[in-house]
């Protein structure tokens, strides 16, 4: 059974839970609870982890890079940002 939207990469429902179990059942980012949990992987297709859809939409609106993560916390803590 797979339940991964991406089509070239899919898993398992086994490898979804380990995933899942090993995040302590929330998302690998925020931490919350979400029924709208996504497998994330690498470019290589290995599963890195499982994250909220809200939480994956905002990492690929940063293209993936690091640097514009980085870039967008000095941003928000220059700004008032905690
Ligand atoms: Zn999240």
């Amino acid at each position: 059974m797979s339940i991964d939207h991406n089509p070239a990469v899919f898993v398992t429902a086994g490898e979804f839970k380990a995933a899942l179990d090993q995040q302590g059942g929330v998302c690998a980012v925020c931490h919350k609870v979400s029924r709208r949990l996504v497998v994330d992987h690498d470019s290589e297709g290995a599963v890195r982890g499982v994250l909220c859809h809200d939480c994956k939409a905002a990492k690929g609106m940063l293209h993936n890079d690091p640097r514009l993560l980085r870039n967008m916390i000095d941003y928000l803590r220059s700004n008032g940002g905690s």
